[in-house]
């Protein structure tokens, strides 16, 4: 039994959601809290299911701007900070544009502190139309026993050889290796499924349902993790076409990055946003990232985060949950100001490209 006390220092999914729905009426957005099965560990007592909350306006203007947080469950705790900030901050209503924030895309893994949802999919690698191997599992393979490690004392004895094989195929198709996806160890990291998660289906059709008459879709998706301490990167996808880079390099003026032709950046499978631009025509798609921990420690984390989840599933371990927090939600003040900054700013800036303010 786990003392209310343990659980002080952890963010709360609930919390979180409680604060998002209210700042959302005060700024007269209409709200749609989507039920996704499963229970979060502290929803029990409070009898409420999780949910995909979206709060948007529509004004029947034909482009609509999409903010998403929680791809990753456990980062939708920044993102919810972003988005709060942007819907008290800056006024939408009356600008001709339809807005839509989604909290918690991944209900499931923000309560969990964790990145994949209660079927252990990563839902920025679901994003396909079949589910076949890709070809970088057979590297992948070769990192399994390392990232299927038990315990911290087995991670540290997995280290020494999964170096040994990073150094025989080189830096770049390690992080191919490991992190653009994978599709035939379902209870490994990255996994991608063997269909279209629940959640993605609701999210689209959602967005379908909110705003039908939509000629143009702009997307921006938050995401912690990727990169150095305090260090913003603004990411498109394999499929992203010259007037989609164009769109988001007048609106920010910084560089972009375009995975599999930026040097050293992988190119993951299954984005979210591969299969949103097949669902919904003319979208343009941006990931924004914020980097936090050195990449070996958030490995580390989710590596023994799966582990525990696969073994006591329901469970909660706080230490295991506060590791995963720093890695993704640091607690550091300057982290989350100029986080919460830059997330406003890139909005701002994505209005402004579009000439509404
Ligand atoms: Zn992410």
């Amino acid at each position: 039994m786990l003392r209310s006390s343990d659980f002080d220092e952890l963010p709360k999914y609930t919390v979180y959601r409680d604060r998002f729905r209210q700042i959302a009426v005060a700024n007269k957005f209409d709200i749609l809290s989507q039920p996704v099965s499963g229970q979060g560990p502290f929803l029990r007592e409070l009898k409420s299911d999780l949910t995909i909350d979206f709060a948007f306006i529509n004004q029947n203007a034909p482009v609509t701007l999409v903010h998403l947080s929680g791809v990753h469950g456990v980062e939708g705790y920044l993102g919810s900070d972003i988005q709060n900030e942007i819907m008290s901050k800056i006024p939408l209503r009356n600008l001709s544009c339809n807005f839509v924030f989604v909290h918690a895309v991944n209900p499931y893994g923000m309560s969990w502190y964790r990145r994949a949802n209660a079927q252990n999919v990563d839902l920025n690698r679901n994003g396909r139309e079949n589910f076949h191997p890709v070809e970088s599992e057979k590297d992948f393979q070769r990192f399994q026993d390392f990232l299927s490690s038990k315990n911290g004392l087995s991670f540290y004895a997995h280290l020494g050889r999964a170096i040994i094989v990073a150094a025989q195929i080189g830096r770049r198709n390690t992080a191919q290796a490991i992190a653009c996806g994978q599709y035939s160890y379902p209870d490994s990291l990255f996994y991608g499924g063997d269909r279209t998660q629940f959640e993605v289906e609701v999210l689209i059709d959602t967005l379908f349902g909110i705003a039908p008459e939509t000629h143009e879709w702009i997307f921006l998706d938050v995401h912690s993790g990727l990169g150095k301490w305090k260090q913003e990167l603004l990411i498109l996808d394999g499929l992203s076409t010259p007037k989609e880079y164009e769109f988001f390099y007048d609106a920010h003026k910084a560089p972009l990055i375009v995975p599999g032709k930026t040097k050293d950046v992988y190119l993951a499978h299954g984005m979210l946003s591969n299969i949103i631009k097949k669902r919904l025509s003319n979208v343009c798609y941006l990931t924004q990232e914020f980097g936090t921990d050195h990449f070996l420690k958030i490995i580390r984390n989710l590596i023994l985060e799966n582990s525990h989840w696969h073994q006591k599933r329901n469970q909660l371990s706080v230490p295991i949950a506060q590791n995963m927090v720093n890695s993704f939600y640091p607690s550091d003040q300057a982290w989350r100001k100029s986080c919460l900054s830059l997330g406003r700013q890139r909005y701002h800036e994505i209005l402004h490209r579009l000439r509404l303010i």
